[in-house]
Formats: structure tokens, sequence, C-alpha cells
């Protein structure tokens, strides 16, 4: 099989498996009614009272810095509704979420004077994001792509190493831990890329990601998140 085979025949597989974990997801809530993680009401992951209120929830654009990036911004702080919809969207099967939290990175771009090529999502490691069934951050850009006209490519960064747990290490640690995990799988020479995350701690995966682009021949890099933590 050449490479090119191989590639579309992994993303076959790969598309293949998040349908199969859709339908285990599916089945786990019929055994198991699920709850809304905003506000615990039953049979559903987040309740339309709690999604009215997350739609309230003010927009105030932070403006952080990192070393690669040529500008950071996030939408709100982590905390409340905010918090409690990215912990859904990541880890109570609730993809639709990325819609208002989309809708939100979309407001706060427009407000910048970024000259953008091309979206890209922070890249799950492969194997969780087949776990979870798909990749927050590129639902997010999605969302974004839908809203801005700016294109998404969510092939464009790839994470080798399986960097996820992040929680729990120091800004050094986390450094560390995300150092190298990133290649570059498309010709960025020349781009202005943006990259679009669910939540900023350290920024240590936002500049690991920044300095594979970079080093690939990409002209700026910015990112944007739903919230700083
Ligand atoms: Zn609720």
């Amino acid at each position: 099989m050449n490479t090119q085979t191989e590639a579309h025949a992994s993303r076959g597989l790969s598309a293949s498996n998040s349908r199969l974990q859709a339908s285990i997801n599916w089945f786990v809530d019929l055994i198991f009614p699920p709850t809304c993680h905003g506000c615990g009401r039953v049979d559903t992951h987040w309740c339309d009272v709690c999604l009215a209120e997350l739609n309230t929830v003010p927009i105030t654009i932070t403006d952080l810095s990192q070393n690669n990036l040529a500008g950071l911004c996030a939408t709100g702080h982590h905390t409340g509704k905010l918090q409690e919809a990215i912990q859904s969207l990541k880890y109570y099967n609730t993809p639709h979420l990325a819609i208002p939290l989309g809708n939100r990175l979309t407001t706060a771009l427009q407000t910048k004077q970024w000259i953008i090529d091309t979206i890209v999502p922070v890249p799950l490691f492969a194997a969780r994001e087949q776990k979870r069934g798909y990749n927050q951050a590129y639902l997010l850009s999605q969302q974004v792509e839908s809203m801005s006209n700016i294109t998404c490519q969510p092939n464009l960064l790839q994470r080798h190493r399986d960097t996820n747990q992040q929680v729990g290490l120091s800004a050094s640690e986390r450094r560390e831990n995300v150092k190298d995990a990133f290649d570059v799988t498309i010709d960025v020479t020349d781009l202005s890329v943006l990259i679009i995350d669910d939540v900023v701690t350290t920024g240590s995966t936002l500049d690991s990601c920044a300095t594979a682009l970079l080093s690939a021949g990409a002209k700026t890099v910015y990112a944007l998140t739903v919230t700083h933590a």
C-alpha cells in the first residue's frame, strides 16, 4: 500500500471509529440516562435552560501573550457556565455546544485586525480523538469557518504523542510535556495561521503548535481560545 493509499485508509478508519464511538455513546445514554453538566437536570447532557444561560455570558475579550504568537486572545474566564460548557463539550458528549462557543470565537475574531489565511484546530492524539468521538477544537474551528469563510484545515497539524494530561503539571513541566509534539503536514510557507482551542492555561500547547508552524515556514501565527484559566 503506498503512502497516499495508507493515508486515505487511515482517515477512513478514523471516521469509521468515530461513528462507532458515537453509536456507543448513544447506547450508553440509553442505558444510563445523562444529566445536564450545567445544572443536573436528567435526560440531557446540556439542557435548554443552561444553553440560554450560556448565551448570556458576556464576551470579555482578554489579550494574552505567548512567545511565538503574534496575538493570543480568549473570550472569557474559565469559570461558571463557560467552564461547565467546555467540560461538557470535552467530556460529556455534547458536540452541539461547539456552535455557541464557536460563535463567541467568531465575535472575538471580528474585533481583531488579524489577517488570517487558514484556521487550524489544536489536534488531539488520534487514539484520544477516537475514544471521545470528536476533537472539540475542530468543532469550534468548523463553526468559526462557517461564520467567517476562512478555510479550516483540520489535518494541517498532527499530534504524534499523547500529551493531553497537562492537569496538575507546573508551567515548566507543561512546556516540556508538549515540546516537539506537533508535526506540520501541509505547506504553510508565508501563510498567516489562526490556531483554535477550547481553553488556554499556561499557553504551552499553543506555543508548541506555533513553534512547529513557524519552523515550517508560516509567516504569522495567532491563537484564539474560548476561555483562559
Ligand atoms: Zn442544565
